[in-house]
């Protein structure tokens, strides 16, 4: 699973960070971005809820 921020819709509200630290991280403009080329295992479920829950869509998600 690879996951994906778009930066022009990303407002840095910070929710996918704090949900999943160890896949989601700031930039120097204070937008959030992917730490990793694929998402690891056992955080999968909780990068899916950081999607559903980013008040943007800006999250994007693929296998
Ligand atoms: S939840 Fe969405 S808007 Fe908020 S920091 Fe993450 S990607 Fe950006």
């Amino acid at each position: 699973m690879k996951a994906k921020v778009l930066d022009n819709l990303c407002i840095g509200c910070g929710a996918c960070a704090s949900l999943v630290p160890e896949e989601f991280d700031f930039n120097d403009d204070g937008y959030a971005y992917a730490l990793n080329e694929q998402v690891k295992e056992e955080n999968k479920e909780l990068v899916e809820e950081a999607k559903g829950n980013c008040p943007t869509g800006a999250i994007t998600v693929e296998e």
